[in-house]
């Protein structure tokens, strides 16, 4: 080809990124790879191969895990991490700092066997996964440096099992080892099996670097594996990967006192309104769902463009789909590589293929004639309930549809059971900052997509997981607050069969919309004192008063809308009222416990509910200074529905302890009183009636905690369930929320001391709030 012809076609040649320093890193390991535990590679065992998906070529044999595989490796992370912890902040960070370097040093190394093994184009594996990787590590080396005094009262959860997906192999590994090292954890990590390669290569820089022997351990295998490490003696399971894996993982780990954090699938809306800049829009867009051929858990893979517009828009789009450039992903002017495994590609055929609805648009892209591809494709016209409207395709496949108003957008958008991501494009700064924070999403961008960094956390909602990756956030899901805590034995209530000592009968009911209902069931039961006077009745509550319970908490919306200076005045309020009937409280849990703890119990929840009162206005979110042009906004929000087991030893200060944090943040609740004790609970009732506290904020049920229990934890519209109960229920709550997927936090059996400091604070305040990341231009 002349010069004149290729300014003509305006071509581009083969630019091939070379590949001999990788094959040859591959070629030392050529009988094999074995596993990197304690400090040194195991004999390479029986396994599998691992193939290049551009050609098909074996990459390199890989070790499968057996049982005494994974049992060394744990028993490694344990013998560990002691010292490790012990170590100190500081010099631990000198380790991060080190392999952050080394991450540096390797950069291409790293990002061309990344390319080789998962087939993504080299121009990502180089400019976008390698460098993050480091980010990564250098921000957590940080982290490590100021834990002493930005993580006071809090230590290593200890041993933790990480197990990733395919898609960012390197990236995932480091959102995953960074803060787990920082936080004085050892770690198990199990990569894909598709792609282990950049895993193997960081194990032996692990060996550069000096770390400690036995802090990164490295197993091979698949899916049996990663049920090996859930399985295994380890505090904690971080899982990236698909929503089923993670439900069945929330399964496997209820009841066990594992720690676990999610971070799941997605189907991110990308909403574009009449007044975005269409070609910025359609530039971002070709970001948001082709970059790693839309393998990608945060893709926006749901275009949603408003109806003036949208004729225009997909044909601007369809336009630049042409221009798209699929093939060899080591050739740095490609646009999109290899699909990671046959396996996959296949997958995303059959979904596309099995869609009978709307028009399919396919790229005029050549694909290779050999390896692992599949061309863009845009299907449009779908209605929001077809199959691909909902279910994550994972590949380079964009579905569209149309909105006429910002409302319809907000509906279409969160008409999923996802909650990762969302994109809002708008040159309108009205709009996009009235969509952010309307989104169900853990990540939003305004006029933009995909931006990720160490210091903005990066998680879901909803069946998108649970827990952050990144930013002060994340440290939470590595430490937990030092000390050892003690068994909760079970309260029983007192029995009797002396009738009332003034000889009234008092029934309670229950506390629903905010009115006292009876309930559904009927039953009811003697509330006795030690000495076997009947105090009063409660209803036993059912299945159906719970359902009634979470529907009125459901309806009280102004509550979340509302200011937090409105809700402080209304916890306020709630302290006042309560302290003008302190006598009154104070002898009825004094009746009902047999102790002489009630005035100071009295005080000490009504100074909790001006502490929360006081909180309600100051837990501010805050900026991260991300090194792109903009900022992230780190946004509280407030869960949502939230149902509570009560704690049994503390009749009123328990219940306070746990219903003033969600309140204060903007969540409604449904409490089970203190099963016992429940009068005190009855009592509140009129405070709450009397501090103009919407109906349906505060529900109240009476009756058996280990049979409200599974009905909370299985209910669809309860987004948390905590307990505090004396009945051991984690595994029961942690079982039966695998469904929706929702928060939890339980007691594991264990006691809190509620007069104390345990009984407040930053751990209540996080548990009732979600960061939601959103990204917005700001500066140069
Ligand atoms: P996957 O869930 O099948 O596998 C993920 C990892 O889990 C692999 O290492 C696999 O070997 C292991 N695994 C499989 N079965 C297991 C089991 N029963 N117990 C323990 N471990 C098991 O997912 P995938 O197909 O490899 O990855 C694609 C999925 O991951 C997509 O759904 C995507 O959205 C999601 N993803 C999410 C994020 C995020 O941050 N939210 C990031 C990347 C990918
Ligand atoms: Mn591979």
């Amino acid at each position: 080809m002349t010069v004149k012809e290729i300014f003509e076609t305006m071509d581009y040649g083969p630019a091939p990124e070379s590949a001999a320093e990788a094959l040859a890193w591959l070629a030392e390991h050529s009988d094999g790879f074995g596993h990197f535990i304690d400090g040194s590679f195991t004999k390479p065992g029986a396994g599998f191969d691992s193939r290049n998906p551009a050609n098909g070529e074996v990459l390199a044999t890989l070790t499968q895990a057996t049982p005494a595989d994974v049992d060394s490796a744990v028993a490694a992370a344990r013998a560990a991490q002691g010292k490790w912890s012990k170590l100190g902040g500081p010099g631990r960070a000198r380790h991060l700092y080190a392999l952050a370097r080394l991450l540096q040093k390797h950069a291409r190394l790293f990002a061309v066997l990344e390319t080789l093994d998962n087939g993504k184009p080299i121009r990502e594996s180089r400019d976008i996964d390698v460098p993050l990787a480091q980010r990564h590590f250098y921000y957590h080396a940080g982290m490590a440096q100021l834990m002493e005094k930005t993580q006071p009262g809090r230590e290593a959860m200890g041993v933790c099992g990480q197990i990733i997906p395919w898609n960012f192999p390197l990236l995932m590994l480091s959102w995953k080892i960074a803060p787990a090292l920082a936080m004085g954890n050892t770690v198990v990590l199990k990569p894909a099996e598709y792609t282990s390669l950049t895993a193997l290569l960081f194990a032996d820089i692990c060996r550069q670097a000096g770390l400690p022997k036995g802090v990164v351990n490295i197993v091979t295998g698949d899916g049996d594996v990663g049920r090996m490490i859930v399985d295994a003696d380890v505090d904690k399971i971080a899982f990236t990967g698909s929503t089923e894996v993670g439900r069945a993982i929330r399964e496997a780990t209820a009841g066990s006192g594992k720690s676990l954090t999610l971070e799941l699938g997605g189907k991110s809306p990308y909403i574009v309104f009449e007044d975005a800049d269409l070609d910025s829009a359609v530039e971002g867009l070709v970001d948001a769902i082709w970059f790693n051929g839309g393998q990608v858990c945060c893709a926006g893979s749901r275009l949603l463009v408003q109806e003036g517009v949208s004729e225009d828009f997909y044909r601007r789009l369809r336009r630049r789909m042409d221009g798209l450039r699929v093939g060899d992903p080591l050739d740095k002017c490609i646009d999109i590589g290899a699909i990671v495994d046959p396996v996959q590609r296949d997958s995303i055929a059959r979904m596309v293929d099995s869609n009978t609805e709307g028009e399919t648009y396919r790229a005029a892209a050549t694909l290779p004639a050999s390896g692992c591809y599949y061309p863009p494709t845009l299907i449009t016209g779908l209605s929001p309930a077809s199959t691909l409207m909902q279910d994550e395709i994972f590949g380079p496949v964009l579905v569209g549809t149309t909105f006429r108003t910002p409302s319809e957008a907000v509906e279409l958008a969160n008409n999923t059971r996802y909650g990762l991501a969302a994109s809002v494009w708008s040159e309108n700064i009205n709009v996009a900052l009235d969509m952010a924070p309307k989104l169900v999403a853990g990540v939003v961008w305004v006029n933009g997509t995909n931006m990720l960094d160490a210091a903005a956390g990066f998680g879901g909602m909803r069946e998108s997981g649970f827990g952050r990756e990144g930013g002060w956030e994340g440290l939470t899901a590595y430490t937990r607050p030092t000390g050892k805590p003690k068994p909760l034995s079970k309260i029983e209530a007192f029995t009797g069969d002396k009738g009332p000592e003034d000889g009234i009968d008092r029934t309670a009911k229950l506390y629903i919309g905010g009115k006292q209902a009876r309930p559904d069931g009927g039953y009811s039961r003697g509330v006795y004192s030690k000495s076997g006077t009947l105090l009063g009745q409660v209803p036993i509550a059912n299945r159906k008063d719970i359902r009634n319970a979470v529907e009125a908490a459901h309806g009280a919306k102004g509550w979340p809308a509302a200011t937090a200076h409105l809700r402080a005045q209304v916890l306020y309020y709630l302290g006042e009222n309560l302290s003008a009937r302190a006598e009154e409280f104070a002898k009825r849990l004094d009746q009902m416990t047999g102790n002489r703890t009630g005035v100071k119990e009295v005080e000490a929840a009504v100074d909790r509910l001006f502490t929360y009162a006081a909180w309600a206005d100051k837990l501010d979110g805050d900026v991260r200074a991300v090194p792109l042009r903009g900022v992230a906004l780190a946004m509280r929000e407030p869960v949502g529905v939230i149902g509570v087991l009560c704690p049994d030893e503390a009749p009123l200060l328990g219940l306070v302890s746990v219903m003033a944090p969600a309140i204060a943040m903007g969540n409604r609740v449904v409490l089970a009183a203190s099963e016992p004790f429940p009068l005190a609970a009855t009592d509140f009732y009129q405070v709450l009636e009397t501090s103009d506290v919407p109906a349906g904020v505060v529900n109240i049920l009476t009756g058996n905690h280990a049979e409200l229990a599974p009905t909370l934890a299985a209910h669809a519209d309860v987004n948390a369930v905590w307990s505090f109960s004396s009945t051991d229920l984690a595994a029961t709550i942690e079982r039966g929320a695998a469904g929706n997927l929702k928060r939890t936090w339980v007691n594991n059996g264990q006691s809190r001391d509620w007069m104390g400091e345990e009984g407040e604070g930053q751990t209540f305040l996080d548990a009732a709030t979600e960061i939601k990341t959103v990204w917005v231009p700001y500066g140069a």
